[in-house]
């Protein structure tokens, strides 16, 4: 974040300057209600990126105050995905670590007059609020005296009432403007099972009480969250004031990021929705915009955090497009990943002038463009096959520049070959090409005389490798016009699978490794791989399709 200025960097240098903070500590506070997705690589990178860029902290800290909705599934995923980012938090914290404390500040309130135990129904409470141009109705049990209230949120921790009774609420002013501000819940009462502390509670603060008092007890200087609590400042503000906490950390709101093709599904509730009815194979399915997701889809936290630098800051919520995503991770892999051959929709081409039974060894570079990467052995024969899309009967323009009948193309490291012969099959498919190679025109010879009609790959075909390839388009059909619930945009035809062949040149392919399939795109080894029949992801394919 050194080249990239920001407003909260300004708000944070300012802080330092002015001596309000000698040092800048941040948080990330996920609910553990679910994996994280790329709009909270977002929250991760601008706080830790922020903390680093002032020799400051960040913790990771776990925003479990609803039992009901958190999992230890979640707390061990989202710690594996912060760290998958390249971050390391300083602490881990939980939230539910602090309900004692959290309890002790709410009996300080109720001291101050300035809490009370309120018996209204959650239907009531709502109807009692008032709207924005109205004022809300004090509530019947505002004026409950201290002892009272005391005793009854005592109660209220022992378990003596139902779910829904009562709840704690703060007394501040029910015509507020601000409705957050007419008496806001503090505790309510849920008996569910705590993923941390069983059954230890039954009352359960409100994020707005709870997150203030997890920021003042860490000491975080710069509490920054979306937009969208922007609204509630005012509460965390009358929060810390009220508790007169010993550190008063501040509330500083970001825009949230969308992502195009994603944004309809970029949230929790959603993807939770998606995984729980079985529409995608689980919070990894490639498809979607997880980071466990993506980086089974070959993603690399390097690619995710330039591009979320690159996306800025501001207050605003932004919408960027996927393609600047997917420009990040060519970027990214251009040198990191071995080029190599892989043919898609394999078409069997027969070179009727090479030697039947011999096998050649071309020596390739794994990557023209980073020398270090080094080279590897590919086998080369008188069977290969080419992808069907490469060969046509006769060439349709000037512009085609790929294999026909009586022309002549150079193959990728190796040979010059030229298409004489086309064999069908009774539906009149094409099964088979025989050609001719030119054995002077070996690659790397020098040989610079005749002009072949474009560049193709191959891939040997008597030991080449079966492999499956999977290839994905947008899991949501994402048109601003269609007003459809997002289960009703589902692309059935998402998940392309293609079955093909990749050159046999002695690489291993283990999961999380990436190449480069020459002519193609950028592609990783999936979980589902076997030893007979390795699996690809594509990544991104090698150009953009939108330009
Ligand atoms: P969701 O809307 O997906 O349910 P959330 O905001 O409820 O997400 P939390 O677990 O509360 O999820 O989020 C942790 C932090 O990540 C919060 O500070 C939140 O503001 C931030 N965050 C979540 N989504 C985005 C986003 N799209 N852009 C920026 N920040 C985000
Ligand atoms: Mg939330």
């Amino acid at each position: 974040m050194n080249e990239i200025s920001n407003f909260i960097k300004t708000i944070m240098q300012n802080d330092l300057e002015t001596g309000k903070t000698d040092i800048i500590l941040t948080r990330f506070p996920p609910e553990p209600s679910a994996y994280l997705h790329l709009g909270h690589a977002r929250a991760i990178v601008t706080n830790f990126e922020l903390a680093q860029h002032f020799n400051g902290k960040t913790n990771l800290r776990f925003d479990d105050t609803n039992p009901t909705k958190e999992e230890t599934e979640f707390v061990e995923a989202i710690i594996e995905d912060i760290k998958w980012l390249g971050y390391k938090p300083d602490n881990i914290c939980y939230g539910s670590d602090y309900f004692e404390a959290t309890y002790q500040y709410a009996i300080k309130l109720i001291k101050k007059g300035l809490a009370y135990v309120d018996d209204l129904s959650a239907q009531e409470i709502s109807d009692y609020r008032g709207t924005l141009n109205k004022p809300g109705k004090d509530s019947p049990y505002r004026n409950r005296n201290i002892e009272e209230n005391l005793e009854l949120f005592k109660n209220m921790r022992q378990g003596k009432y139902q779910e829904g009774e009562r709840v704690l609420r703060a007394k501040i002013d029910m015509s507020h403007p601000n409705i957050n501000m007419r008496d806001p819940v503090l505790y309510r009462i849920i008996k569910a099972h705590h993923h941390r502390q069983g059954d230890k509670w039954v009352i359960y603060p409100m994020y707005d009480f709870a997150h203030p008092l997890q920021d003042a007890i860490e000491g975080i200087t710069h509490s920054l969250c979306s937009i969208e609590f922007e609204n509630h400042r005012i509460l965390y503000d009358w929060v810390i004031d009220n508790c007169e906490t010993e550190h008063q950390p501040q509330q500083i709101e970001f825009g949230r990021l969308n992502i195009t093709n994603t944004s309809s599904i970029m949230s929790k509730r959603y993807l939770k929705r998606l995984v729980d009815k079985g529409i995608v194979e689980g919070y990894d399915d490639p498809r979607l915009p997880t980071l466990v997701a993506l980086k089974r889809r070959g993603y690399t936290p390097e690619a995710i955090k330039n591009f979320i630098l690159a996306t800025g800051l501001s207050r605003i919520n932004s919408t960027v497009s996927s393609e600047m995503l997917e420009h990040f991770l060519r970027e990214d892999l251009k040198l990191k990943a071995k080029r190599i051959m892989a043919v898609l929709n394999p078409l069997k081409v027969v070179l009727t002038n090479y030697p039947e039974g011999k096998i050649e060894y071309l020596t390739v570079p794994n990557n023209v463009e980073a020398e270090e990467s080094g080279s590897r052995q590919l086998p080369f024969s008188k069977y290969l096959y080419i992808d069907r899309n490469d060969f046509c009967l006769k060439k349709p323009n000037k512009y085609y520049k790929r294999l026909a009948l009586d022309i002549e193309v150079r193959l990728f490291h190796a040979y010059f070959i030229k298409a004489e012969k086309a064999i069908f099959d009774e539906d009149d498919n094409i099964t088979e090409i025989h050609c001719t190679y030119d054995p002077e025109t070996k690659s790397g010879t020098g040989f610079d005389g005749r002009k072949p009609n474009g560049i193709i790959h191959f891939v040997e075909a008597t030991m080449a490798q079966p492999a499956v390839f999977n290839l994905f388009e947008p899991l949501i059909i994402d048109d601003a016009n269609d007003k459809r619930n997002f289960l009703e945009r589902i692309n059935p035809n998402s998940w392309i699978t293609k079955k093909g062949f990749v050159e046999n040149s002695g690489i291993e392919f283990k999961e999380f490794d990436r190449f480069q399939f020459i002519r193609d795109g950028y592609y990783v080894t999936d979980k589902t791989s076997t030893p007979d029949v390795p699996v690809f992801n594509q990544i991104v394919p090698l150009k953009s399709k939108y330009k």
